[in-house]
């Protein structure tokens, strides 16, 4: 306190000696303590841009290289590190921690258009955002650990089961339920997320009652049509941030780096494998680091076209018109979906390229009913799950 009064006395030469100059000195030392306790950096993990420098300066790469630490990507990158010890990870975020507008549920519509978010704008199209100036709105997706989990808002749901119909035998509802499953037990997500003490409530529940909808049990998820509480990742008044806790269970032999873009996946275009990514750092800094078994991207929706694009793989005619090289004709219309005939196999490899994976959002063949962050959770449970099977393999 003593430290705090001449620091501020050094500002501002009031006395705060009488009670009034205590309770303001008190205010501000709460205010202080408060923001610590909501936000804290070390919860995330360190960034380790140097050592990974140095590394590339010496020609050493890593087993995986994951491209984004979204929803998706800091659950594959944890997984993955306690699969194999012996296993070398490399985990890349193009953002930073994401700030205290992220921790506090109720400022959830804060985080949008500023630093945690791309903010994406939409191209005017005659149908779409027509109340906002040029006809153009802002697509919100996180740019921060834990991607756009952290600027989410926070409703887990998993959808109905006919959602999953059409993604193929291995991918549907029975095939997903497990992934599901294994990601509400390990968030033990059934224990919190419901406020018990609102008085509207009940009143919202007769409302749709009057209205003849049925009232159905979270568990229920074959209801098709009528209301059930939301379950929302909120903790102990704070945004239960997926990420965070995936990162805190990973293994130390995970490098992370933040504030770094993956501008392009380099391609071995005669052997028709990823063999690592070229990242560019805030300060312009540009090295290549190398994978030995897989590049993952977990870029999400918008980011991971883009990247392949980039990369040269995607529609030829769009690539050449954007100076390209085209490397691999695939149909990469904005999304990467999985199926027969589309961009990713059902292990959700690249079609006609080694080594490159896909595991985010944007491989959903449809897109399910339900918000879709606990449906993006299960694709990468069970992504980790064809990973390490593909190499265990290998390794026997
Ligand atoms: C405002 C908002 C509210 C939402 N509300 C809900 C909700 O309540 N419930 C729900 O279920 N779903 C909700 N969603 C949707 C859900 O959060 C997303 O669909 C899901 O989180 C997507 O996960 P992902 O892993 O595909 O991508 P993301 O979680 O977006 O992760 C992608 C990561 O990749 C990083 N990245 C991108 N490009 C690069 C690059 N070139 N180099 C390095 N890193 C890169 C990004 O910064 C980001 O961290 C909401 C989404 C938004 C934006």
């Amino acid at each position: 306190m003593d430290a705090l009064s001449s620091n501020i006395a050094s500002v501002c030469p009031l006395g705060f000696s009488n009670t009034g100059g205590e309770m303001f000195l008190r205010a501000v030392t709460t205010m202080i303590a408060a923001h610590c306790s909501i936000i804290n950096d070390s919860e995330w993990p360190d960034d380790r841009t140097e050592a990974v420098i140095k590394k590339s300066n010496v020609g050493e790469s890593y087993d995986f290289i994951i491209v984004g630490a979204g929803t998706a990507g800091t659950l594959v990158a944890s997984q993955l590190s306690n699969i194999n010890p012996t296993w070398s990870i490399l985990l890349v975020e193009a953002g930073d921690n994401p700030d205290i507008l992220s921790e506090v549920p109720a400022f959830l519509f804060l985080n949008q258009n500023k630093k945690n978010d791309w903010k994406y704008k939409v191209e005017p199209n005659g149908k779409s955002c027509l109340g906002f100036k040029d006809n153009t709105c802002i697509w919100s997706k996180g740019k921060c650990m834990g991607g756009s989990s952290s600027i989410n808002a926070m409703i887990y749901i998993r959808g109905h089961p006919e959602d999953f119909t059409s993604w193929g035998k291995s991918w549907d509802y029975d095939a997903l339920l497990p992934y599901f499953e294994k990601q509400e037990k390990l968030l033990n997500i059934s224990d919190h997320g419901h406020v018990d003490d609102n008085k509207w409530y009940e009143i919202i529940r007769e409302a749709w009652k009057e209205l003849n909808f049925s009232f159905h049990k979270n568990q229920n998820n074959e209801a098709v049509i009528g209301t059930r509480r939301a379950k929302l990742l909120i903790k102990e008044g704070k945004r239960f941030n997926t990420g965070k806790v995936y990162l805190q269970r990973a293994s130390k032999q995970m490098d992370i780096i933040k504030n770094a873009h993956v501008e392009k996946i380099i391609i071995d275009s005669v052997q028709k494998k990823a063999i690592g990514v070229k990242i560019r750092l805030e300060n312009g800094h540009v090295f290549d680091i190398m994978a030995s078994k897989e590049v993952i991207l977990s870029a999400g929706s918008i980011a991971t076209p883009q990247l392949l694009m980039l990369s040269g793989i995607g529609p030829e005619d769009h690539l050449t018109e954007k100076d390209i090289p085209c490397i691999l004709n695939l149909p990469v219309v904005g999304t990467v979906k999985m199926g027969d005939d589309s961009v990713v196999d059902f292990n959700l490899l690249v079609r006609g390229l080694n080594n490159l994976r896909v595991v985010d959002a944007s491989i959903m063949p449809s897109i399910p009913g339900a918000n879709v962050m606990a449906t993006t959770l299960a694709i990468a449970q069970k992504a980790v799950d064809i990973i390490k099977l593909r190499h265990s393999k290998d390794e026997l």
